[in-house]
């Protein structure tokens, strides 16, 4: 399976990207957590891609892209991959098209989480004291739901004509959300 998990910040895309990764023994590839793990090791990449990601922006698509496209030629993600948060530009679903193409493969599923914007922003506060993320601010949340808005939720309108879209209701337990992404994979 190759497939993409959409869906604002604190939809849940994380945890049930991992969820799902684990259940099919598929590599889950976060692009948020590449870069904070280069943040924290200090790495080059990290200290350019802190400076978007404190603000709320997206980093530049050239950075996203490469390091994307040397994550997806390692070994692991042969056989089908779980992107979390990416593309998240319409420049990024060019690009992940490309090297798709290269590898003659295609996507199989677009996943797009769902939840009212409220219940979202209580989310990511409580995550912000659980994980001290420095994004993690009031505005800088509301900032990132307005880069998603703008930017990435007019991907889901590429994916929907390509018929790879399911929209998945993103509101209840972890489990019942579960349920209903495995759901939509399956009906792939
Ligand atoms: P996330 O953990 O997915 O919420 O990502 C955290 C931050 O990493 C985002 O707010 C961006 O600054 C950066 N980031 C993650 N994925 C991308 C991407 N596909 N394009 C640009 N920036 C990204």
């Amino acid at each position: 399976m190759r497939m993409i998990f959409m869906g604002p910040p604190g939809a849940g895309k994380g945890t049930q990207a991992a969820l799902l990764a684990q259940a099919l023994g598929t590599p889950h590839i976060a692009t948020g957590d590449i870069f904070r793990a280069n943040v924290a090791n200090k790495t080059e990449l990290g200290q350019l891609a802190q400076q978007y990601m404190n603000k709320g922006e997206y980093v530049p698509d050239e950075v996203t892209n490469a390091m994307v496209a040397d994550r997806l030629k390692e070994a692991d993600a042969a056989e089908g991959f779980i992107l979390d948060g990416y593309p998240r530009t319409l420049a990024q679903v060019h690009e992940l098209d490309r090297m798709l193409a290269e590898q003659n493969h295609q996507l199989d599923v677009v996943i797009e989480l769902v939840a009212d914007e409220d219940e979202i922003v209580q989310r990511l506060l409580q995550r912000a004291q659980e994980q001290g993320r420095a994004d993690d601010t009031e505005d800088v949340i509301r900032h990132r739901m307005q880069v998603y808005t703008e930017q990435t939720a007019p991907l889901t309108q590429e994916y929907g004509q390509r018929d790879l879209l399911q929209t998945v209701d993103g509101l209840g337990s972890v489990d019942q959300v579960s349920e209903r992404v495995l759901a939509a994979t399956q009906s792939r």
